[in-house]
């Protein structure tokens, strides 16, 4: 099994990149941290109860609390794929957790790609995006919209915003980026695992990039 980490700011289009590699031919597998969290919060557990108030305000959940999730994911994946990390690790502790996990099952991390999108691009793409409350899908009012307005091409429920996507969580969640996950940038950079993939075209070019990349 691989191990790829994909970096980059709320709005970068990891979500949406890594679940469209995943929607292929089985090889890529889709790890997100803020859906696992998202449906946490949802079913009411312990997790999700503590993390709820965090991720209303756009703040980080403690280390501890998703680290555990997605080492809980980790020891049970395996086969022949490759995993796509998206939205953790977001701090360095984070990453150090995530080293542990990895060597402890006698793993390697194989890339850790960074998804580049100016920040006047990922307010506007946080503004118009929706996803569907039963299914998870993601779109974009412009350039993602769904067949119908306003349904999910997938399942037929009504689209929705996501609680954390209004202006003042946006703007918090951004700062929170740069404060505590851009450090990561330069902590694979020097280990030598740091490829940067242009995230502003199309989904289906980005999608496109980095499946030559991780090809
Ligand atoms: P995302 O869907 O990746 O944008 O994550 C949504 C929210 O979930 C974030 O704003 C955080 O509150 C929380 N979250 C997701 N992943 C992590 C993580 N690795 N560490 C801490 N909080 C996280």
């Amino acid at each position: 099994m691989k191990i790829v980490i994909l970096l980059g700011a709320p709005g970068s289009g990891k979500g949406t990149i890594a679940g469209r590699l995943a929607a292929g031919d089985g090889v890529f597998r889709h790890v997100s941290s803020g859906d696992l969290l998202r449906d946490a919060v949802k079913r009411q557990t312990a997790a999700g109860v503590e993390a709820d108030g965090y991720m209303k305000r756009g703040e980080l959940v403690p280390d501890m609390l998703v680290a555990r999730m997605v080492s809980d994911l980790l020891a049970q994946a395996g086969g022949d794929c490759t995993l796509l990390l998206d939205g953790f690790p977001r701090t360095v502790a984070q990453a150090e957790m995530l080293d542990a996990t990895v060597a402890a099952s006698g793993m390697a991390l194989d890339m850790a790609v960074l998804l580049d999108v100016p920040e006047e691009i990922l307010t506007d793409r946080i503004a118009g995006r929706r996803i569907c409350p039963g299914c998870g899908a993601g779109y974009h009012v412009t350039t993602i919209p769904p067949r119908r307005e306003g349904v999910c091409d997938v399942c037929g429920a009504l689209l929705a915003t996501r609680k954390d996507d209004n202006p003042e969580t946006v703007r918090n969640r951004l700062a929170v980026y740069r404060a505590q996950t851009t450090p990561l940038i330069d902590f694979y950079a020097a280990r030598g695992l740091l490829r940067r993939v242009d995230g502003t075209p199309d989904a289906d070019a980005v999608t496109g990039a980095l499946r030559r990349l991780l090809s």
